[in-house]
């Protein structure tokens, strides 16, 4: 057979249509959907959230960093504080 091989998506066995991927995962590709897609998503394992700081996505960085804060500072800094 001079089939493609499978999908590199790893519980995933079928056919490969283009980039590795299978018809299902290759559309979630183009979707952004996958991991080294448009942008970069966070390190750790079986976590698809676009990154946030030092690899890793807003809420695996917050754990890493030992719960300090509860929420991450998200509004800009720019804005000066009126009244
Ligand atoms: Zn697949
Ligand atoms: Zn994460």
């Amino acid at each position: 057979m001079a089939d493609k091989g499978t999908c590199k998506v790893n519980d995933c066995n079928h056919q490969v249509i283009a980039k590795g991927y299978c018809r299902k995962h290759f559309r979630l590709w183009k979707a952004g959907e996958m991991p080294k897609a448009r942008y970069k998503t966070c390190t750790e394992e079986k976590c698809r959230k676009p990154r946030f700081h030092g690899g890793l996505c807003q809420e695996h960085y917050n754990a890493a960093r030992g719960k300090k804060q509860e929420a991450a500072p998200a509004a800009p800094a720019a804005t000066p504080a009126g009244a």
